[in-house]
């Protein structure tokens, strides 16, 4: 007798279960910000994505309001049947100017954005090459493109460099990086990798989801920060769910970039336009950037403190000078012990388990914003080495 759908599932969780593997939602009861209602708990937030502090910020809120005022909440179709707004079409040419390329696209998500730019520009006969770190989104968009798929070493341009020496010289060769690593903070080499590119006649994509609106003078992201022109990095992707608190994403490059992505990007035609209203509040986050840009120095500082005393106490930050500061913990059970240990004293922090870090590099993703004060990240720090301590003298709860 076959097992039913329930049985044959119930085993699948139970297993991921016994491996510490779980995963569970919390729910929020609050807007984003560095205090938040978690379960009905009030606690200091540190593994948001809203590096700026605008998700909720009044200006995007108004924006919203507003354009929700005038066009509703739905854009009712896909862009290309009538759901592409005055407001979209103003966002797609701000983003253009902000990270100085022609043209820009707007996506629904970044997912879709990877997945969609991806699939478009490579296909069987092709190569693709990304780095071992890549977002999931970058690497399911270069296995479902059918290009043959090689991933690279961690940020080691030497081993993409003979990787491309070695492939045959039909078939178009796209190499894809994050610019700023999701889960480890890092930054890409990415003007190695953009010569690299250029002596093998390779295309460089870069997912800017975690520099743009904090990396670069103008907040303009990694390629504001590397001075890489359109030339040298010319499809330049990047969400507007993190730094700009809002929702969404894009893909900025040549005019001949965008209209391939217009005609040929499924993951573009096939869904429904952004809410209006959405690209209005981006719109309006986007202008914060120059009026606020105190922003992006107070979260420099806010890191360097963060890091200045985590060394101090002795805690085992990585290397990495952006808003991710993660801490390696290693075992999986042990992250999540850390973390519920962080929770019981009111603070958030995720542990982040495999399969979306290497096994065996389990750790607590500590994510700082220009909402938190230095006095949260203090009571942060004080926590975390009470934690450690414990875990020290072998009294962590392992449940
Ligand atoms: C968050 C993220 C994405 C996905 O963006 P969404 O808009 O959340 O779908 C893509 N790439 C990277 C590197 C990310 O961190």
């Amino acid at each position: 007798m076959s097992a039913s759908l329930e049985q044959t599932l119930a085993k699948g969780l139970a297993e991921r279960q016994q491996q510490q593997l779980y995963r569970q939602r919390r729910t929020v009861a609050s807007a984003q910000g560095a205090e938040i209602v978690v379960d009905g708990q009030r606690c200091l937030n540190f593994c948001s994505n809203d590096y700026l502090g605008l998700a909720n910020h009044p200006k995007l809120i108004e924006a919203a309001r507003l354009a929700a005022d005038s066009y509703g909440v739905g854009s009712g179709a896909s862009h290309l049947v009538c759901g592409h707004s005055t407001e979209h079409h103003a966002l797609e040419e701000e983003l253009a100017e902000l990270t100085g390329r022609s043209r820009a696209l707007l996506f629904s998500t970044g997912y879709m954005a990877n997945l969609g730019a991806i699939t478009a520009l490579v296909g069987k006969g092709d190569f693709v090459f990304e780095d071992k770190l890549n977002h999931a989104s970058l690497i399911d968009g270069g296995l479902l493109s059918g290009a043959r798929f090689q991933r690279f070493l961690h940020n080691d341009v030497d081993a993409l460099d003979k990787r491309l020496s070695r492939c045959a010289d039909e078939g178009r060769k796209l190499v894809v990086v994050d610019g700023v690593f999701s889960m480890d903070g890092d930054i890409a080499p990415l003007p190695e990798l953009a010569a690299t590119c250029a002596k093998h006649d390779a295309w460089l994509m870069v997912d800017d989801a975690h520099g743009l609106g904090v990396l670069g003078g103008s907040g303009a992201g990694c390629a504001d920060q590397y001075h890489l022109d359109q030339q040298q990095l010319p499809i330049l992707m990047a969400t507007l769910g993190k730094g700009l608190g809002s929702s969404g994403a894009f893909i900025a490059g040549s005019d001949e970039l965008i209209e391939t992505l217009i005609q040929f990007s499924r993951s573009y035609i096939y869904t429904t336009a952004m809410p209006p209203m959405v690209a209005a509040a981006t719109r309006a986050s986007i202008k914060l950037l120059s009026t606020e840009s105190w922003r992006r120095g107070y979260l420099a500082d806010l890191i360097a403190f963060f890091r200045r005393g985590a060394e101090q106490l002795g805690l085992d930050i990585m290397p990495s000078s952006t808003a991710i500061q993660p801490l390696l913990i290693g075992d999986a059970g042990k992250a999540m012990a850390y973390s519920r240990a962080l929770q019981q004293r009111g603070f958030w922090v995720g542990a982040i388990r495999p399969p979306t870090v290497a096994a065996g590099s389990a750790r607590l993703r500590i994510t700082l914003t220009a909402a938190h004060s230095e006095e949260q990240v203090e009571q942060l720090l004080l926590a975390l080495a009470e934690v450690a301590a414990a875990d020290g003298r072998g009294e962590l709860d392992h449940a």
